[in-house]
């Protein structure tokens, strides 16, 4: 057992996850309405995202979960107490924001032990419990330094021993990785989730960035204009997306041209399943994952105008006689040129699809 996981079990020995209730909450700033009933129900332990849009209510509904925004409407409770009227420091909640936000003037170990001086913990045990949480971030040895001294991913793991110091029921994230470079982001996200588990605390952890969502979240709720339109693990919105919304917003869709009928979508002679509920008969776009189209012999007329290897796959973007584009996820040993004419086919997997816009 190396010193972070030794730190997190003993953490771990005295944090529960709580459950968390949202119903229909609402929240207005002067008229315009950020959260229009938000329904959210998380179990003890779990790792929800909320993933959307700039602008769709993420931030709001996290913030009224802290207590830092006041409702006009519906119920929050954690563990089945109603904690509308709470404030933020009985909320029993540890948040991490998008900046770091650490105290300048002291150093990691009294930034992390900031919380349980305001609780009035004795000096030592407060020394004792703030070392322990740093073991956990892997910064057992940067108590000394100042925010100035650190890097943006050392500052964040700073922020989260602070957040986690005091055992909260529920750890909230709001955009924690978005001011770091791609590599120290993976990292860290993935180092989130581990203590999370570890700790088995219930976790919110706001988003924009729908990879970095589906990589560490136990569901995800996609929310649109202060709504959540579909909450499902990752595997349920990638594969079944409930809504247009959702199949265009989780994964890269192809917009294809397409008729429904019958229940059917109907696109260049070919029918495909649709997802999501049943809808009026007429023009739609369907939407069609990448790994859904294959080259083939027989198929489409197309012609190649980009391919890009990824490493384990290779995506090719071609057009079709009609002008559409189409993205294709391959395997890297096909390797199509720009200007080639090739075939491509629909694999059949069933589609979302919605009023063609
Ligand atoms: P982003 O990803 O850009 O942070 P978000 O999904 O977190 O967006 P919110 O910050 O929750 O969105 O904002 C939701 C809506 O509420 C937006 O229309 C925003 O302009 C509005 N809003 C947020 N805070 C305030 C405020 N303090 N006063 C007025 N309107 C606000």
């Amino acid at each position: 057992m190396n010193a972070a996981t030794a730190a997190s079990s003993t953490l771990a020995a005295t944090t529960t996850g709580a459950t968390v209730d949202l119903v229909g909450v609402i929240k207005d700033y002067s008229g315009q309405r950020a959260l229009n009933g938000i329904d959210l129900a998380i179990a003890p332990g779990e790792f929800v995202a909320l993933l959307g849009p700039s602008g769709c209510g993420k931030t709001t509904a996290l913030r009224a979960l802290s207590g830092l925004e006041h409702v006009d409407g519906g119920s929050i409770s954690i563990d089945g107490v109603d904690v509308v009227d709470t404030p933020v420091n009985r909320r029993d909640i540890g948040m991490v924001f998008q900046s770091y936000s650490l105290f300048p003037h002291m150093t990691s170990l009294q930034n992390v032990e900031f919380g349980l001086k305001m609780r009035k913990v004795r000096a030592d045990e407060r020394k004792t419990r703030a070392l322990e949480a740093l073991e956990m971030v892997g910064l057992g040895d940067m108590g000394h330094r100042y925010a100035h001294q650190l890097s943006g991913g050392q500052q964040q793991r700073i922020a989260l021993a602070r957040a986690l110091v005091t055992r909260p029921r529920v750890l909230l994230l709001d955009e924690p990785l978005s001011a770091l470079d791609a590599k120290v982001r993976v990292q860290l996200r993935d180092e989130i989730r581990r203590i999370q588990t570890d700790l088995g605390i219930t976790t919110l952890f706001v988003t924009h960035d729908q990879e970095e969502a589906l990589a560490v979240a136990d569901r995800v709720a996609v929310m649109r204009e202060g709504r959540i339109e579909q909450i499902g693990t990752p595997e349920q919105l990638y594969g079944s997306p409930a809504t247009p919304f959702v199949a265009n917003f989780v994964g890269l869709s192809n917009r294809v041209p397409a008729e429904l009928i019958g229940g059917t979508v109907h696109a260049y002679g070919v029918q495909l399943a649709l997802l999501g509920d049943r809808q009026p008969d007429g023009a739609v776009t369907a939407f069609v994952r990448p790994e859904d189209i294959t080259f083939s012999a027989e198929g489409l007329d197309a012609t190649v105008t980009a391919s890009s290897f990824l490493g384990s796959l290779r995506r090719t973007r071609a057009t079709l006689l009609d002008g559409t584009e189409l993205t294709v996820q391959h395997e890297v040993d096909i390797h199509p040129q720009i200007g080639e004419k090739v075939r491509l086919r629909f694999t059949g997997r069933p589609v979302s699809a919605g009023a063609r816009s």
